[in-house]
């Protein structure tokens, strides 16, 4: 069987036996923790939806090596159409979960640009580098397993390379070559669903000089494999989960970002899941390929955010009764068109995209960098604009134990009522997604935004101002020009 279900996912993970930890306390159930069950439950949907019969065009392809129907997150991206389908499946996953699908995502992109690196090191060297990638890429497909995709150093002195750290292990490295394997240590920071994927695919965070070929090392090993020890991050939101009921959370089901940092102590890897082990000349063009796809597929899901952040707008327009305003609906206008000019560089990245000798295809690195930039700017905007229009409750709405409160419920209900057709309970409820969606874990946002009156007020006050002003000026070039009427 090539698609799993997201139950038979769920099952998967019952069985490991990770090292991981979250406020200082061993994770022992990863599928019933507070922090890592709703990140499941996100990366769960993308088994579902690849065996659902409607979903079927968008979530799964034939895979060459293979011949049979895989997920399209474990597929090498051989043309432009490839990565086309997969941003948008990128947006749609978004939109549908709010969250991230990163334990079977960055992979994607480090297996198509290995694809074309392994192949050429292959016929450069001999190693049987290619080879390997396929055994390992014809085993991920077969058992439609997830994988995190591991780039990120700790780096430590920033301002230093790799080979110049005080401790050679801030960058992940070799420490020693065996008869079977290698054996590497370090760490890798920051990764998405690391805890709750199959496998880790690790690759340098940067291009490497000659002098540095200890780290020059790409490799792919199971999640639980002894000597790795994961260390959950802990956002400001997810503390909520834990002082609450469900009802509460913005985002019930699926709201909490899961990402480790991951240490490796001397953790050992046989040479079958060796991809690069030493060849600096390789790296460039390794970090050169994975780097714009990776832009794109983390900017398309930012445009699935960006579509949560409007629908939610105009559900809190409509639930405080102002969706006909005028300048409502030009700041939904301006958040469309700002998401929409980084949706546009995706789809030309894609569409001017390159083709390499082994047969991956990537995107075009100037438009998916310009993607990239400017869809970051864009949902900061569109979060700025969203903040705007749901007003002052959006940071400062009572708690679930607030609203079952014999007391507190009946002012609650009373006094945060706007639109009379709508419950007090369900304005609430949406105020807690658009606190998540814009990602406000303090004040500085809504406060600045709603505290000392909204935006559109300094407009009005600032074009009353104007109107007076204006007479004066005009007299003043009207003056100039030696116009007398
Ligand atoms: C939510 C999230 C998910 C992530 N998921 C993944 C993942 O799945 N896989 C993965 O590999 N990584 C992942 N990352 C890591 C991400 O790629 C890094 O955070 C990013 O590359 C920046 O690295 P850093 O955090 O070490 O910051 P830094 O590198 O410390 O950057 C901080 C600032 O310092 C500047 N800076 C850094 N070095 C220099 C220098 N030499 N000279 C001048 N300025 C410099 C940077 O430009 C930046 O402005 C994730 C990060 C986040 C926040």
């Amino acid at each position: 069987m090539t698609l799993i279900s997201g139950e038979a996912y769920k099952d998967s993970l019952r069985n490991m036996k990770l090292k991981a930890f979250a406020f200082g306390k061993p994770i022992d159930n990863l599928v019933e923790h507070e922090l890592t069950g709703p990140a499941i439950e996100a990366v769960a949907m993308t088994y579902d939806l690849a065996l659902d019969p409607d979903y079927q065009e968008k979530m799964t392809t034939i895979s060459p090596l293979t011949g049979s129907r895989i997920n399209r997150l474990t597929h090498v991206y051989a043309n432009s159409d490839d990565l086309i389908k997969r941003f948008q499946l990128m947006r749609d996953m978004a939109s549908r979960n709010g969250m991230c699908i990163g334990a079977r995502c960055v992979s994607g992109n480090i297996l198509s640009a290995l694809h074309t690196l392994t192949y050429v090191m292959q016929k450069k060297t001999g190693t049987a580098y290619h080879d390997r990638l396929i055994t390992f890429l014809e085993k991920v497909q077969g058992e439609d397993l997830s994988v995190a995709g591991c780039i990120t150093d700790p780096k430590g002195d920033r301002s230093k390379r790799a080979e110049e750290q005080a401790d050679p292990d801030m960058y992940l490295r070799i420490v020693d070559e065996k008869k079977n394997g290698i054996v590497v240590r370090g760490a890798k920071f920051q990764i998405s669903g690391a805890t709750i994927a199959h496998e880790l695919l690790c690759m340098p965070t940067t291009a490497l000089r000659e002098n540095e070929k200890a780290y020059a090392v790409s490799f792919a090993i199971p999640v639980d494999t002894p000597g790795i020890t994961y260390l959950h991050g802990a956002p400001a939101p997810d503390f909520r989960r834990f002082n609450s009921d469900r009802s509460d959370l913005g985002n019930p089901r699926y709201g909490v970002y899961n990402l480790a940092h991951i240490f490796f102590d001397d953790v050992f890897v046989p040479w079958d899941r060796v991809f690069l082990c030493g060849e600096t000349e390789f790296t460039h063009k390794l970090v050169a390929q994975t780097a714009p796809t990776f832009r794109c597929v983390t900017t398309s899901c930012k445009c699935g955010h960006r579509d949560l952040l409007l629908g939610g707008s105009a559900v809190i327009a409509d639930y405080n009764g102002v969706a006909k305003a005028s300048h409502i609906k030009e700041k939904m206008a301006e958040m469309l068109y700002d998401g929409e000019l980084a949706w546009g560089s995706i789809i030309a990245a894609a569409t001017m995209g390159n083709q390499t000798e082994s047969g991956s295809f990537y995107p075009n690195s100037l438009l998916a960098n310009v993607a990239k930039r400017h869809g970051t700017v864009a949902l900061w905007n569109a979060a700025r604009l969203a903040v705007d229009i749901s007003g002052g409750l959006i940071m400062c709405s009572p708690t679930a134990q607030d609203l079952s409160h014999p007391e507190l419920g009946p002012l609650i209900d009373k006094y945060m009522k706007a639109n009379p057709e709508v419950q007090t309970k369900d304005r609430i409820k949406m105020m807690r997604l658009m606190e998540y969606l814009t990602g406000i874990g303090c004040i500085l946002v809504a406060e600045s935004t709603q505290g000392g009156a909204p935006v559109v007020v300094q407009q009005m006050m600032i074009k009353g101002e104007l109107s007076q002003r204006l007479e004066e000026f005009k007299k003043r070039v009207l003056d100039l020009a030696e116009i007398k009427s």
